[in-house]
């Protein structure tokens, strides 16, 4: 059995997911990192391992459910353990809903909601062997709050905050723990196109006046799967500078 807890992250070649790998492997977990290419996980691992970490790779389309179930299971198979599951991978296809089609509704809820209910089921036999787990959704304040031009993106990530509290009654006798981190506004490629002046209205509604950084999302990802943290389940944590509050 591998000696340090082993932490599965998808969407881990950049923005918030890469800042989640970084920082479980600085709290001493080994990562497994996990998105479609391997060329930006090797970077990854490469900035983990000079930092004194470790961590492996695997290209998986989260997609694609076979490969994502049979990724997770293999990776607990080969360590004799899985402690944490991040399901962090995900995109937008927005538009008005009048003129979205199926198709991205389907690419969205699949990508982020559907990846997530087939990870953690392949996750969660292992980590009730073991009577230890964490499972982390990350979802949006859209998915809290609703937003316009995003009815695939905000009702997948409404949906991860059922699949959680579904997930934390269903296993928490086991030791395994589900929460749900809600980012808010993040600075990332998936919000790097946004023009100025939607990024000072968004500022605007903030109790704390600034955007959040990746790092900060990571912070909460490392509490809610700390040792410590077993006594927290069924939660959605908004990160979000206070834009939301409920
Ligand atoms: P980025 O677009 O910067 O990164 C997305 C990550 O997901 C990449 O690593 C990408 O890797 C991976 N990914 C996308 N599709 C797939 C797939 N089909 N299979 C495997 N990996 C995939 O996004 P962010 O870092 O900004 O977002 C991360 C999470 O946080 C998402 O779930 C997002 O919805 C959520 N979030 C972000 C907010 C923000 O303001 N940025 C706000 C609220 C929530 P690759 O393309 O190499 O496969």
């Amino acid at each position: 059995m591998t000696e340090k807890r082993v932490a599965f992250v998808t969407g881990a070649s950049r923005g918030i997911g890469k800042a989640i790998a970084l920082r479980l492997a600085k709290d001493g977990r080994h990562v497994v990192l996990v998105s479609r290419s391997e060329g930006p996980l090797s970077e990854v691992k490469s900035e983990i391992e000079a930092a004194g970490g470790s961590a492996e790779v695997l290209a998986v389309d989260v997609g694609d459910a076979k490969a994502l179930a049979a990724a997770v299971e293999a990776v607990a198979t080969k360590h004799a353990r899985l402690d944490i599951l991040v399901n962090n991978a995900g995109i937008t296809k927005d538009g008005l809903m009048l003129r979205m089609s199926d198709e991205d509704w389907d690419t969205v809820l699949d990508t982020n909601l559907k990846s997530s209910f087939v990870a953690s089921r392949a996750a969660a036999r292992a980590m009730m062997k073991n009577r230890f787990g964490r499972i982390v959704n990350i979802g949006s304040t859209s998915g809290v709050v609703g937003n316009a031009g995003q009815a695939n993106y905000a009702a997948a990530k409404a949906g991860l905050m059922g699949l959680t509290k579904t997930i934390a009654r269903e296993l928490g006798s086991k030791g395994v723990t589900a929460n749900c981190i809600a980012p808010g506004f993040i600075q990332t490629d998936m919000t790097a196109n946004l023009p100025d002046q939607v990024k000072e209205g968004v500022t605007a509604m903030m109790a704390i006046k600034r955007l959040g950084t990746p790092e900060d999302i990571a912070a909460a990802v490392a509490y809610v799967t700390s040792d410590e943290a077993g006594f927290l389940t069924g939660q959605t944590i908004a990160v979000d500078g206070g834009m939301t509050m409920c």
